[in-house]
C-alpha cells in the first residue's frame, strides 16, 4: 500500500504521514524533513537545498529524483510508502512512477487534502516543530505538554524559516503553478481521492482511514 499525501503547506500532510505511520506501520518519505535534516547536518546538499527552501522555491526534480530513489532504496519494510511532500510537479510523479515501476509497485492512493489558503495560512504562522524528530506542534492545535519543548526528544522548538508571511506566499504560488496540476495528473490515472482537510487532526485522519481501509480491502 502506497500513498501520496497531497495538499498545500498547511494542509497537515507531515502530521498524517506520522499517523498512518503509527497506525498502520508504513514508512514515511518526507521530502522536507530530509532536506532540513540535511542543512541541520550541515552537508553540501543541505546547503544546496537551503539555498531554495529559504526563497520557497522548490529544489530541482533531477536532484530531488537522487534523494527519494536513495531513500526508497533504503527501506526494508515492505508494508508500505507514505510519501509526503513527494512529488511536487508532474516531472516529479513520472519519476516515481517509473521508478516504482522498475521495483513492480506502485502508487495505490493519492489523499488530496482539501484546506482553503486562508486557513492553511494561518495554521503556518502558529506552526513550531522539533528540529529532531519533526514533529509538528501549533500554538493553538497541537500544544506540547511543556512550552516550546518536544514532548518525545525534550529538544527546544524551533519555527522554520521558510514560515515567514514572504515566503509563505512564494510557497503557495509554486504549489498553485507547479503542483496543483498534478490533482489531474492523477485523476486521470483514477487513483486520486479527496479529503475535506477542515476539522482536529484526528477527524481529518479518521477520513483518511476510511479511504486507506477502503483501498486495502479492493486490494485484498
Ligand atoms: P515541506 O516541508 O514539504 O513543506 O518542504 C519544504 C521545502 O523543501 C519546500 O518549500 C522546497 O523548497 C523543498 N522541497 C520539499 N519537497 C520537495 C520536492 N518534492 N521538490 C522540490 N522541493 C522540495
Amino acid at each position: 500500500m502506497n500513498i501520496i499525501l497531497l495538499g498545500p503547506p498547511g494542509s497537515g500532510k507531515g502530521t498524517y504521514a506520522r499517523m498512518l505511520n503509527a497506525k498502520y506501520g508504513f514508512t514515511v518519505i518526507g521530502t522536507g524533513v530530509i532536506l532540513r535534516s540535511e542543512i541541520e547536518k550541515g552537508t553540501k546538499l543541505g546547503k544546496e537545498s537551503e539555498e531554495f527552501m529559504k526563497i520557497g522555491k522548490l529544489f530541482p526534480d533531477e536532484l530531488m529524483a537522487k534523494i527519494v530513489a536513495k531513500k526508497i532504496d533504503s527501506i526494508r519494510n515492505r508494508k508500505g510508502l507514505i510519501f509526503d511532500g513527494y512529488p511536487r510537479t508532474i516531472k516529479q510523479a513520472e519519476f516515481l512512477d517509473e521508478y516504482l515501476e522498475s521495483k513492480e509497485m506502485k502508487i495505490d492512493l493519492v489523499c488530496d487534502v482539501l484546506v482553503p489558503e486562508k486557513v492553511a495560512v494561518e495554521r503556518i504562522s502558529g506552526r513550531w516543530s522539533c528540529p529532531k524528530c519533526g514533529f509538528i506542534y501549533h500554538v493553538k492545535y497541537i500544544k506540547p505538554k511543556t512550552l516550546g519543548i518536544c514532548d518525545k526528544c525534550n529538544k527546544g522548538l524551533t519555527q522554520r524559516a521558510d514560515e515567514k508571511p514572504g515566503i509563505v506566499k512564494k510557497r503557495f504560488q509554486e504549489y498553485h503553478r507547479l503542483t496543483e496540476p498534478l490533482k489531474e495528473y492523477y485523476t486521470t490515472l483514477g487513483i486520486l481521492k479527496e479529503v475535506d482537510g477542515i476539522g482536529t487532526p484526528e477527524e481529518v485522519f479518521k477520513r483518511i482511514v476510511g479511504l486507506v481501509d477502503s483501498i486495502q480491502k479492493e486490494k485484498q
